[in-house]
């Protein structure tokens, strides 16, 4: 399908969804439900980019004057509207709502244009983005599914060099190796690297180290967290990577081996449970009871998972106590892990799609601590 038909059906998707909310408009600014929507990604600057979508008719984009020629148009799907410096943006967004009573507004839109908006339009109410865009977002159709897949093919081959020892560690600072992995996810095929968190022995008790200038050293744990977005074609918007794996410099202590085991069939638990219609936050308890038979949940600090899409972190949630039940195309990270501060750490995440036959992990890099020697 071109991507002008899939942008026209996601519009659709958007009018439905706001004719049923009750709701006149959506305004879209920077952040991720633009790109999603049209292919063209906002500038997050003080000169307003919005686009307004009514729930029964043309979307327009207003945005500034001189940026018209950095989007991709398509008259068939949408009206570009350019502002000149001295126009007022806030009162053609204004113009383009009329007498609309509800707006939903982008949860990525900045404070000084809802604010003004507000000012302009006294008495309209306001919805999130996220409970109408982001709820069709969460729901991924084939091509979407298809650009995640390629997604993680491209990491998993970063994954695979780290586990065979191509990627040396031993002597080489965190930051240094944070880079090579950077190189290498940019290489397969991906525009821009989202994080490269490389964590050695006690940092791997933290779950969002920053890689710094640590050097790592002969027999220790090593954790790498990684992902990007994948380069498309301008005026396509790229979906993202997120693949964690464990690696130790040498032989580990039993200790350590003991308890990667426990995370290695939690994780696989959590993949299992990941059926569509169970609760999110039933999946997040699947893995997290497995860590509590062998005491370790103690030390699982954050939820099981989050969302994936043209975003990095996206609904769903996998969360105690989020009882929405996984919906077929619905993509996540299952990451499970373990944080002994002062000691070490351990995670270990997939990228999960739900489907009607079952949870189908996209990354298929081994699971495994991998042993190097470099
Ligand atoms: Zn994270
Ligand atoms: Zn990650
Ligand atoms: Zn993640």
């Amino acid at each position: 399908m071109d991507i002008s038909s899939v942008f026209s059906q996601r519009l659709d998707r958007v009018r439905s969804a706001l004719t049923s909310s009750g709701v006149d408009a959506a305004l879209v600014s920077v952040g991720p439900d633009l790109p999603w929507l049209i292919g063209y990604e906002a500038m997050p600057l003080e000169r307003l980019t919005m686009l307004v979508v009514p729930a029964d008719g043309v979307p327009t984009l207003v945005i500034p004057g001189f940026e018209v020629a950095r989007v991709t148009p398509h008259d068939e799907l949408f009206t570009i509207d350019g502002w000149s410096e001295t126009d007022d943006p806030i009162e053609r967004v204004a113009e383009l709502v009329g007498s609309s009573s509800r707006l939903s507004i982008g949860d990525h839109t900045w404070a000084r244009f809802l604010v003004a908006l507000q000012q302009r339009i006294p008495k309209a109410s306001w919805v999130k983005g996220s409970e109408i865009i982001g709820a069709l977002r969460q729901v991924k159709d084939d091509a979407e599914i298809a650009s995640l897949q390629r997604a993680a093919d491209g990491v998993d081959v970063v994954a695979a060099a780290l586990q065979n020892g191509e990627i040396p560690l031993i002597g080489r600072t965190e930051a240094a190796v944070s880079a090579d992995l950077g190189e290498r996810i940019r290489a397969q095929g991906h525009a821009k690297v989202n994080f490269a968190i490389v964590a050695s022995g006690p940092n791997t008790a933290s779950p969002h180290h920053h890689p710094g200038d640590r050097v790592i050293q002969p027999n220790e744990v090593v954790l790498c967290d990684f992902g990007g977005v994948t380069a498309e074609p301008e005026g396509v918007p790229g979906y993202c990577s997120d693949i964690t794996r464990m690696v130790h410099t040498g032989e580990p202590p039993v200790e350590f081996r003991e308890a990667f085991d426990v995370l290695f069939d939690a994780q696989a638990k959590g993949v299992a449970a990941a059926t569509v219609g169970t609760p999110a936050g039933e999946v997040d308890r699947a893995a997290r009871d497995h860590l509590a038979s062998e005491d370790l949940d103690q030390w699982f600090l954050h939820r099981l998972g989050h969302g994936i899409g043209v975003e990095a972190h996206e609904d769903p949630y996998l969360v105690e106590g989020n009882a929405a039940p996984l919906v077929a195309g619905n993509a996540f990270s299952i990451e499970p892990g373990f944080y002994i501060e002062g000691k070490w750490g351990a995670r270990i995440e997939d990228i999960v799609v739900a489907t009607v036959d079952g949870p189908r992990p996209l990354n298929r890099a081994d699971h495994q601590l991998a042993i190097v020697e470099a």
